[in-house]
């Protein structure tokens, strides 16, 4: 199967051939065509499955065969739940649309407002967007969304996670009712179905197998140890294995930043990236990490969202999530493309429920070792204990430093799956 026999044309082939891509994946395969009737989608597709493509480049066909306004009004509106995504989404956009009459920018909160602003004013036909700076620039009356013909939702499980449906339902009743909407999820919770039935008509659905996809390219280990070994270990895969480039998930920010210290005392250069970092942060280190400069990426789940990096050879999950559609993000990092990839968790006792979990979801078991050295000794009872007791003491020297007056707090209204990200 070739772009061309998809129905794609010259200009954006010209485009593909740049960027060297010559097969489509299956998830274009199956969505371009009918994106090209103007068909509305439900597409079930994980990062890494190539569906950024896969939306934009009909998107900009059916734009460019539609109708041109002299002063450029919003026609595509893509929303994404994270400044990440939205950034590389944009990237990708602008690339494939290097030789068609197609302008686009993209726009997110924690930056200056004013530059976006000025871009909005010199007329844009494609807008990337996260939601809150989109209604913010809207309740400005900086942008308008009454000729806006196509809709796309990225990542709408997450956005949802995130507490976006608010102002997702917002932002629908902004745009006209006659237009196309294309949503994209890797997971279908009953709140994405109830989502999806609101404002999708007669949707094609177009899934990308993430199980399969997963089960196929990525080997899955889980490693039996007790917690206090989890650095060590870490520190022996990179440095025995010579991984040079390596995803690290933590479940909060104070742990990416800790284990982050920990490799760097240990000569493994690396960069943490959660909530609390600025958004120069987070894109210099993922600069740094896509250079090489870094080896190491430790990250948190809402920070990872939507990052792309292609063919990441190795993901480790220092810890794993306590919801495991977050388990398959993850391990969607890695064998991207074709490519085949590791992922690694390493699992202490009080972590098993999330295993069963995450087999019952991919309907898999994971392949269970035990490592010389590392043999896991800790019973459940003994590790909450242990918690219990850092708690009480975490309490305790809490109180007796000044009350929190949360001012500090820069995660704002985003996240509000627990904060602590
Ligand atoms: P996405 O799922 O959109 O994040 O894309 C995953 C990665 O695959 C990105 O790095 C894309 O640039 C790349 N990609 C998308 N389509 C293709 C294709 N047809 N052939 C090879 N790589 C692709």
């Amino acid at each position: 199967m070739s772009f061309k026999s998809l129905g794609l044309s010259e200009l954006l082939l010209k485009a593909l051939q740049k960027k060297g891509y010559e097969t489509p994946t299956p998830i274009q395969e199956k969505a371009i065509p009918k994106i090209l009737e103007k068909k509305d989608i439900l597409a079930s597709a994980q990062t890494g499955t190539g569906k950024t493509a896969g939306f934009t480049l009909p998107m900009l066909q059916l734009l460019s065969m539609g109708q041109q306004y002299r002063k450029r009004p919003v026609r595509c509106l893509i929303l994404t739940p994270t400044r990440e995504l939205a950034a590389q989404v944009y990237e990708d956009v602008k690339t494939y649309s290097e030789f068609v009459d197609i302008r686009s920018t993209v726009i997110f909160g924690g930056v200056n407002a004013k530059p976006q602003i000025r871009t909005l004013r010199q007329g844009v036909d494609v807008l990337v967007a996260t939601p809150g700076r989109l209604l913010d620039l809207h309740n400005q009356n900086e942008l308008s969304l009454s000729k806006v013909e196509i809709l796309v939702l990225d990542e709408a499980d997450r956005m949802l996670d995130m507490g976006f449906l608010r102002d997702i339902r917002k932002i629908l009743s902004l745009l006209p009712t006659r237009r196309q909407n294309l949503l994209f999820s890797a997971t279908f919770s009953k709140e994405i179905k109830n989502l999806a039935g609101s404002f999708l008509h007669n949707p094609v659905l177009v899934e990308a197998t993430p199980e399969n996809t997963t089960a196929e390219k990525v080997n899955q280990i889980v490693y039996r140890l007790d917690k206090g070994k989890k650095t060590s270990l870490v520190i022996k895969l990179i440095t025995e294995g010579n991984w040079s480039q390596v995803l690290i998930f933590t479940r909060t920010k104070h742990g990416a930043n800790r284990l982050s210290q920990k490799l760097d005392q240990a000569n493994i250069s690396s960069a943490a990236i959660h909530g609390n970092k600025s958004q120069g942060a987070r894109t210099k280190a993922l600069a740094g990490f896509k250079a090489g400069n870094i080896r190491v990426l430790v990250a948190t789940d809402i920070a990872a969202r939507g990052l792309d990096i292609p063919l990441l050879p190795h993901v480790v999950n220092y810890e794993l999530p306590n919801i495991p559609e977050d388990y398959v993000h993850r391990i969607g990092r890695t064998g991207r493309a074709g490519a085949s990839g590791e992922a690694i968790s390493l699992v202490s006792v009080d972590e098993n429920e999330y295993v069963r979990a995450i087999e019952k979801l991919l309907n898999q078991k994971l392949q269970s070792e035990i490592l010389e050295g590392f043999e896991p000794t800790e019973t459940l009872k003994e590790v909450l204990d242990k918690k219990e007791e850092n708690k009480a003491n975490q309490n305790r020297g809490r109180s007796q430093r000044k009350p929190n007056t949360g001012r500090n707090n820069k995660s704002g209204g985003n996240n509000r799956r627990g904060g602590r990200r």
